[in-house]
């Protein structure tokens, strides 16, 4: 299984991405903004016809996203919820159920359960780290299990092999939502899935400059219907993006990496720090170790020990660190995901899945380790403050 990083380079495929080969072809592939491609002939089987269905710029990203898993091109949508609609669309109907791992992304929870769900779609939520419970969650109904491996915002890891194993045993699809670690880190159809999801919008664009979801996948009439579905309900990716995207995607496997390394020094460091309860990096656990191509990703969270008031004052007090709903770009962000991205989870259900009041998630951009420890330094001076005027 390690193998699949050899054979792949991704270093080469991503800084190739979308050149031109032919004499007097354009080095990067141009904005195909025409919305309408001519034919010869009324039997013209021209490969675009109309920019809904295809079009050479979204094109040209699709190939390089197959090429980095080693499947037939992607298919892109205007968003990574875009291409999670289609997805759903194309393998669930009426009458089927699927599982979800209870760390997804906000917006796959939502998607389940207020529209689907009103389709007559069943879905069951499960602590996707613990195979077992996947196991029990399956029926005889059951079409799609949809994990995010590692989890949002407690990073917690899926052993994907593990899942894919009794996934594939009940006759259901496995699709992993790889938004946070994208192909130049993990490859979860070496690891037995059936279709990589992503939000392009994060890592792969890494600048914050468009939006973007893909779906790859090697079965070809999965492809064909998940195309069918993008035709029918018009969720492809604009030209303009798909070719900012390429541009992101040249640079994916440098930014990934720096930012990883640099994420790992962050966790180190907060570890050691007495005001901080517990920081979560995948690297520590086991299966992070199989799954992951050597670094373990931008992303990290941890909890302050003070609580809500102590990560207020922490969040007040950064100078660098933005605090935004966002993750991958190049900038370093910050997330409360209690009163942000899980605000609308019940408390209790919250503390549940980890997600404590005084928890924060960092997506580590580019900046020096230098410089964003000492931003962090001033966070924690200040919520240190509270901790004690709380305490006094
Ligand atoms: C952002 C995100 C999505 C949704 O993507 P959009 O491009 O915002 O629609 C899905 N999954 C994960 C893990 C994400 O971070």
């Amino acid at each position: 299984m390690e193998r699949i990083y050899e054979r792949i380079d991704t270093e080469t495929v991503c800084a190739r991405a979308g050149i031109g080969q032919g004499d007097a072809e354009p080095l990067v592939v141009p904005i195909a903004q025409s919305t309408t491609y001519c034919r010869d002939g009324m039997e013209s089987t021209a490969e675009h016809q109309y920019s809904r269905v295809s079009n050479p710029t979204v094109a040209a990203l699709e190939s390089a996203l197959g090429d980095l898993e080693g499947t037939p091109p992607a298919v892109c949508f205007g968003s990574g919820l875009a291409a999670e609609s289609a997805l759903f669309l194309a393998v669930l109907r009426a009458g089927d159920h699927w599982v979800c791992g209870r760390g997804v992304y906000g917006g796959t929870t939502r998607l389940g359960q207020q529209l689907l769900d009103g389709l007559g779609i069943d879905v069951t939520f499960v602590d996707a780290t613990d195979v077992d419970a996947i196991r029990h969650a399956l029926r005889p109904n059951t079409r799609l299990v949809f994990i995010e491996t590692p989890a949002n915002p407690t990073l917690e890891i899926t052993d994907i092999a593990a899942v894919a194993r009794v996934t594939r045993e009940a006759g259901a699809l496995l699709a992993v939502d790889n938004t946070f670690l994208t192909p130049v880190l993990q490859q979860p159809l070496a690891f037995g899935a059936d279709i990589s999801v992503y939000s392009t919008t994060k890592f792969v664009d890494g600048h914050s400059v468009a939006l973007g979801g893909a779906l790859v996948c090697r079965d070809a009439a999965l492809l064909e219907r998940l195309r069918f579905v993008r035709k029918s309900t018009g969720g492809i990716q604009t030209p303009f993006n798909a070719w900012l995207t390429l541009l992101g995607l040249k640079t994916l496997p440098l930014r990934l990496r720096h930012q990883s390394r640099t994420a790992a020094r962050i966790a180190d460091w907060l570890a050691r720090q007495p005001e901080i309860a517990c920081v979560n990096y995948p690297r520590t656990r086991d299966a992070a170790a199989v799954q992951h191509a050597g670094t373990h990703g931008a992303v990290l969270s941890f909890e302050l020990a003070g609580g809500f008031a102590a990560a207020s004052r922490f969040v007040d007090a950064l100078r660098l660190c933005r605090l935004v709903e966002h993750v991958g770009s190049v900038e370093t962000l910050v997330t409360h995901p209690a009163s942000m991205t899980h605000g609308d989870v019940p408390r209790e259900e919250r503390l549940e899945s980890g997600i404590a009041d005084g928890l924060l998630r960092l997506s580590v951009g580019l900046e020096s380790s230098e410089a964003l420890l000492e931003d962090l330094e001033r966070g924690l001076r200040a919520s240190a403050q509270v901790k004690e005027a709380s305490c006094a």
